[in-house]
């Protein structure tokens, strides 16, 4: 379990794919969205935010998040 709990805003996010990018740049080394443990998909105006599997909520990509469509809290056992 990681440091973070990640709360979603659909409502704010832009569809801008900060947060893949931030993640896959993180964990694989190169900028490449389809690799992120986060996936955005925007559809006209509406949008789904998850998280895969094997992300470890770092949070990482709600440090790259302009728009506060991400946030995040600590976990109450790393406060
Ligand atoms: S919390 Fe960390 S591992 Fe999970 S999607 Fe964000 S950057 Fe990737
Ligand atoms: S969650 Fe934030 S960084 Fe990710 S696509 Fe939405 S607005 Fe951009």
């Amino acid at each position: 379990m990681g440091k973070y709990e990640i709360q979603t805003s659909k409502a704010k996010c832009t569809g801008c794919l900060r947060c893949q990018l931030a993640c896959s740049e993180l964990y694989t080394k190169v900028f490449n969205p389809s690799q992120a443990r986060i996936r955005v998909v925007t559809s006209g105006a509406d949008c789904s935010i998850r998280f895969e599997e094997d992300c470890n909520d770092c949070g990482i990509c709600v440090d790259h998040c302009f728009f506060d469509a991400l946030t995040k809290t600590k976990r109450e056992s790393d406060k």
